[in-house]
């Protein structure tokens, strides 16, 4: 388990999302017998406190986008316990999902794709409030909506409800998500690079937004990005994600400035730094990120690790702890 801070508003343990892959034609005859699967996730371990952002990276394709969508149980989980609030989530119970969702919301990264065209501002933010029966009239609901318009700085609030999102800019547009996610008024949110599909020039206002969420509503933000720039802007920790599984986490300053595994040696040392006087040896690895199928016995990372040796291949590594908060999956440490 990651050591987080003492209040853990989100406690992920042993957390996997597997797909069970089709069987082809002929596998019946040619092939071993046994199911394959697509392992997304493979036993994430992470907390999120109230009040901090947590940053997620890693190449495409390491399973972080889809960590984030199963904890929030968007994807069901194969294994693994999310705990809130410190109670385990009752994945059976319908309506302790439903809390649960109520309270942990999503801001997805493409502000186009993720809003109804058809549907104005003030219906797209008023329709989580009426799907989870949240204000007795129509007044009430529109209070709210302004007020999370407010809170995304769309204002004033009134100059927005009647607008479509082709009348919006983008960054417009993700702020209507964001209101959208929090006029619930949620104690979690998971933002999936939130800011990447925007231009660069207005990616700091929505940056500020989830600070200011964190710091001042006490909202737990997990916050999934390829852009380790803005992780070390907004993070309080930062976690480094490799075929499925957290291979190191600990304080941002921590991890992107000292990191500890070759992978997130080589994943940080890709980035140029501008600060005058200090320097980073390149960590150069071979080939590309395997497949989530046939992920290695030992270390997934052990086929492009220039520091493999004979355990690696034998004994996956556990996350443990290397340093004050900092935790690490590597047989070197
Ligand atoms: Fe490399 Fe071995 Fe560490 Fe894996 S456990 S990252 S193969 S040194």
């Amino acid at each position: 388990m990651d050591a987080g801070p003492d209040e853990k508003l989100v406690q992920v343990k042993g957390l996997k999302k597997y797909y069970p892959l089709q069987r082809g034609m002929f596998s019946p005859l040619s092939g071993t017998g046994k199911e394959k699967y697509l392992k997304a996730v493979d036993g994430v371990d992470l907390s999120i406190g109230a009040g901090e952002i947590v940053g997620l990276a890693g190449e495409s394709g390491c399973g972080k986008t889809t960590t984030g969508m199963t904890i929030l149980h968007l994807y069901e989980p194969t294994a693994g316990q999310v705990f809130f609030e410190g109670r385990e989530l009752d994945r059976k119970s319908a309506g302790a999902l439903r809390q649960f969702r109520r309270k942990a919301q999503i801001i997805f990264q493409d502000p186009f794709g993720s809003l109804n065209p058809r549907f104005t501002v003030k219906r797209t933010v008023m329709e989580p409030l009426i799907i989870h029966g949240i204000g007795h009239t129509e007044a009430e609901r529109l209070e709210r909506v302004r007020f999370a318009l407010e809170l995304a700085e769309l204002v004033p609030p009134d100059q927005f409800l009647n607008r479509f999102p082709h009348e919006l800019s983008g960054g417009q547009r993700q702020r209507v998500a964001i209101a959208r996610a929090i006029v619930l008024e949620p104690k979690f949110i998971v933002a999936d690079e939130p800011v990447s599909m925007l231009d660069v020039s207005i990616r700091a206002g929505i940056l500020h937004l989830l600070q200011f969420y964190a710091d001042e509503l006490k909202m737990g933000i997990l916050y999934i990005s390829h852009d380790l720039s803005t992780m070390r802007h907004i993070c309080k920790r930062v976690g480094i994600m490799y075929l499925g599984n957290v291979v190191e986490i600990g304080p941002k300053d921590s991890i992107l400035d000292y990191p500890h595994h070759p992978y997130a040696q080589a994943l940080i040392s890709a980035v140029p730094i501008v600060e005058a006087g200090f320097t980073r040896q390149p960590l150069s690895i071979k080939g590309e990120i395997s497949d989530a199928i046939d992920i290695p016995e030992g270390c997934r990372f052990s086929p492009r690790c220039p520091f493999a040796m004979e355990r690696c291949l034998e004994n996956r590594p556990e996350l443990r702890a290397v340093e004050l908060g900092v935790q690490v999956a590597c047989h070197r440490y």
